[in-house]
């Protein structure tokens, strides 16, 4: 178990619920464009979100940003501690820094005594790509020197009485990645924040992402994720839902289990299981949680009973027509065309 920290008003860690984040690709010097963009993704559910601070000159965007988002705001910072003392003044909720380019460590000793005095969160954010030096002259480019590098610097903002802090610990490798956050697991417990940086492009870096992920949350280790896609931020949160659907770790969302199709399918069963999933999605963004542990879409005879029948509720298609289970039992058979207005039905039934 992790310590409980919060950001803004969300809680992380400490048993709270796994937080899903991601970062605008607007400029946050345009204010009006970023805050469009984080309403959407909030609409989508993200939780937190991050935005890059490249500029003094983007300090005012921030400022506003901050002030209108419906959630809490992390500045990204790289480079220049002047830009982590400006965004924690201009109200950011959290700020996350990178050991490996904020060398000069009196310099991060300011910024964290502010962070501490403001309560705010600090994202200890270790790239492979950039360590500390410290670490990577001792340890090379490896797991041990991204847990190196985020200790030593976790130290400064500990010292300063930081209450607020957490962790990540990225590489393109998804081994090392990790490798890293079990370790730094093992020997920490600040909350750790998981993705898999520069994964890729949607379809890729989903699966690689969901690898990385499922590992780590499995063992119960993370809690806050981005999955880092090169697309738009909307597609992240879309992914990382996915992500958690398919572990299990969404309360109030059924799992759909729904067969692949082959040569015996007598129904038109793809399109029923996209409008299923469809629904579940649109009862999910309306903030309902769906009373159903499992839903089986299944198109004939073979497995089709066996996994409706273990379901809450189920279909197993036949010759034009299915049979609708409900928790284990056959309730009744209806033609094709009835299939999915009846699920539907059952399944808006089941929305609270
Ligand atoms: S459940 Fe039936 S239709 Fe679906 S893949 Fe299996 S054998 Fe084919």
């Amino acid at each position: 178990m992790t310590r409980q920290i919060h950001l803004g008003s969300v809680q992380i860690g400490g048993g709270a619920p796994l937080v899903i984040q991601s970062m605008c690709n607007t400029k946050t010097s345009d204010a009006e464009a970023t805050l469009a963009q984080i309403r959407r993704l909030a609409d989508l559910g993200c939780q937190v979100i991050r935005v890059a601070l490249p500029s003094l000159s983007a300090v005012p965007g921030l400022a506003r940003i901050c002030a209108e988002s419906p959630l809490p705001v992390v500045a990204d910072i790289h480079f220049d501690a002047r830009l982590a003392l400006e965004a924690l003044s201009a109200g950011a909720h959290g700020i996350r820094v990178n050991p490996g380019n904020l060398p000069d460590l009196a310099r991060v000793r300011e910024v964290a005594e502010a962070a501490a005095r403001l309560d705010r969160c600090v994202r200890v954010g270790v790239n492979m790509g950039s360590l500390s030096p410290s670490a990577r002259e001792k340890y090379g480019l490896t797991a041990e020197a991204m847990v190196a590098s985020a200790l030593e610097y976790l130290r400064i903002f500990e010292d300063a009485t930081c209450r607020n802090l957490k962790v990540s610990l990225k590489s393109s490798d998804l081994r090392i990645s990790i490798e890293a956050a079990r370790r730094f697991h093992s020997e920490s417990d600040w909350p750790l924040h998981l993705g898999i940086t520069e994964a890729g492009t949607p379809m890729a870096g989903t699966i690689k992402s969901a690898i990385g992920l499922g590992v780590l949350l499995l063992e119960g280790i993370g809690d806050t994720i981005r999955v880092s896609l090169t697309a738009p931020p909307e597609a992240e949160i879309t992914a990382a839902h996915r992500i958690l659907d398919a572990l299990g770790l969404r309360p109030g969302r059924p799992q759909l289990v729904s067969c692949p199709t082959c040569g015996r399918t007598r129904i038109d069963l793809i399109p029923i299981a996209e409008a299923v999933e469809t629904e579940i999605d649109r009862l999910m963004s309306a903030g309902k949680s769906i009373v159903l542990r499992k839903i089986a879409v299944m198109g004939c005879e073979v497995n089709g009973p066996g996994e409706a029948s273990d379901a809450d509720l189920g279909i197993a298609g036949g010759n034009g027509t299915g049979v609708i289970f409900k928790f284990g039992k056959p309730v009744r058979r209806c033609p094709e065309a009835e299939l999915l207005p009846a699920l539907l039905e059952e399944i808006r039934a089941a929305a609270k």
